[in-house]
């Protein structure tokens, strides 16, 4: 075993600790390759995406010289591509991380048996994920569809079975190149710059997770239950983007939150469980990532407004913390929990466009974008989904602001024309009569009026 080849392909884990097959490829061989395959289509329409990848690959490919550990990038036009012209000269074995996404899951499989056939030896392990997808299910078999005897099951099957043990990477013998067609991180930015500007905001490594974790345990868990709904306090982890693309895993966030076992720490990891249970659902349940969750949303009479749209995507809705949450996510690739409900509600409701409109536009803005994490949260804002908000609940963007952003903080910072406005007008600029501030001119006119356009919604969900 220890004279061949260990080839450990990367995909959404790069992390050192609590990477299985990291550590089994280094403790097995004295050679170790990581492979990530840049398959461009993949990002089609994930630009914000593309700029975390690059920098985490940039980070981690320095982080794993340490291991003696060569990071390889390769351009694929497919991975099915790529792995059915890999050699079997059997010099080398393949292991990898579980993705817990549908299309991901079925590829591992075909990849098994192709590797089985060429007598490849390879070896699957478990990803970021505290159970794997069918291990909590009801007594009947079948998954949950309702979150809370979800995440009770989940969490009393997880604490029954323990944590893994964190096996660590072993240092190689020597670094080696194995694949000649390598191509560099920058030639995974997308074309279009604006993504440039996260720089500002993120430093995708594992250590930034893990320091970040830290502080959040030591100074926000206990107050995470009230503060997670200010968006401008920072009240949350801000730990999604580094989840997704593997920089921490979840069980060490489990660890670590009850180790010290705060005020706030259950409120907090039944949010590691609505990510565990929207992990479920779309492999329970794949019709859900481009269809409706519920059918009878399929004759919802949605309607196509290209200006509409192009108003919420620029945050210029004439509706504050709409806007602020809009250009939020356009600045800084992430945007408040409470203010994507927001944004998300008006668009479907205010609007009556369809929730894919918005899925498809925060997956190419979003850092934290997860397939399972944003199709489920669409269908439950849209009421759509499993364990949906109801279709009558319709967020008041103006009541909503004055609850969660009482100062106008979070709109006067992402909406800096308003600042002149005084408190009281910040989320209802059309009611202001200041002398210096000018509706149409300073800011738009709301796009459309919030009880006709929340009559013409409750209307057209009566109809399915
Ligand atoms: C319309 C819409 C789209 C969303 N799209 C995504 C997405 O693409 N990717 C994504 O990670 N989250 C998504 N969310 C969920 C949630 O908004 C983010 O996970 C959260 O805002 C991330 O910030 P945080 O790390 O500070 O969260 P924290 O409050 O600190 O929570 C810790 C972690 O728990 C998980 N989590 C928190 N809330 C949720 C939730 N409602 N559903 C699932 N997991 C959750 C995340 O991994 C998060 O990092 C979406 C929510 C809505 C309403």
């Amino acid at each position: 075993m220890k004279k061949k080849i260990g080839i450990v392909w990367l995909r959404d884990d790069f992390r050192s600790s609590n990477n299985l097959a990291l550590a089994k490829a280094s403790k097995s061989h004295d050679e170790v390759v990581a492979l990530y395959l840049f398959k461009e289509k993949k990002f089609f329409s994930q630009e914000a995406q593309q700029w975390w990848v690059y920098k985490s690959l940039k980070n981690f490919r320095k982080k794993l010289i340490f291991f003696n550990i060569n990071l390889q990038i390769v351009k694929v036009e497919s991975y099915k591509n790529f792995f059915d012209k890999i050699s079997s000269k059997n010099d080398f074995s393949i292991y990898w991380n579980k993705v817990y996404e549908p299309n991901y899951l079925k590829f591992d499989n075909y990849l098994s048996n192709k590797l089985r056939d060429k007598e490849i030896h390879f070896q699957i392990f478990k990803g970021n994920i505290l159970n794997e997808i069918n291990e909590v299910k009801k007594n009947d078999g079948t998954p949950f569809k309702v979150f809370t005897p979800f995440w009770r099951n989940a969490e009393r099957h997880y604490l029954d079975k323990g944590p893994i043990v964190d096996k660590k990477i072993t240092k190689c013998l020597k670094k080696i190149t194995y694949f000649k067609d390598e191509i560099s991180e920058e030639k995974i930015l997308p074309k279009k710059k604006w993504v440039l500007k996260f720089e500002k905001y993120w430093e995708p490594t594992e250590e930034t997770a893990i320091k970040e974790l830290n502080k959040f345990i030591k100074e926000k868990i206990e107050n995470y239950s009230t503060h997670r709904n200010y968006p401008n306090i920072q009240g949350t982890s801000k730990l999604s983007p580094f989840i997704k693309h593997g920089q921490i895993h979840v069980e060490k966030i489990w660890i670590e939150c009850s180790k010290y076992n705060k005020k706030g720490t259950n409120k907090y990891l039944a949010e590691i469980g609505w990510r565990e249970f929207s992990h479920t659902l779309i492999n329970h349940f794949p019709h859900m990532i481009a269809n409706n969750y519920s059918k009878k949303f399929d004759n919802f009479p949605w309607e196509k407004n290209s200006k509409f749209l192009k108003a919420w995507k620029s945050g210029m809705t004439g509706y504050p913390i709409v806007d602020a949450g809009m250009r939020e996510l356009y600045a800084t690739g992430w945007m408040h929990n409470r203010v994507r409900m927001i944004v998300g509600s008006f668009l479907v409701k205010h609007l009556l466009i369809d929730w894919r409109e918005g899925e498809k536009y925060f997956r190419n803005c979003l850092l934290d974008y997860s397939e399972a994490n944003n199709v489920s949260g669409w269908q439950w804002v849209a009421g759509s989904g499993a364990d949906a908000a109801p279709y009558f609940r319709i967020f008041n963007p103006i009541l909503q602001g004055e609850k969660f952003d009482k100062e106008g903080h979070y709109v006067k910072k992402w909406v800096p024309e308003l600042k002149k406005l005084p408190k009281k007008f910040i989320h209802k600029p059309w009611e202001s009569n200041e002398q210096n501030f000018k509706l149409g001119k300073d800011y738009p006119f709301p796009i459309v009026k919030h009880e006709e356009a929340r009559a013409k919604a409750l209307n057209a969900f009566k109809k399915i």
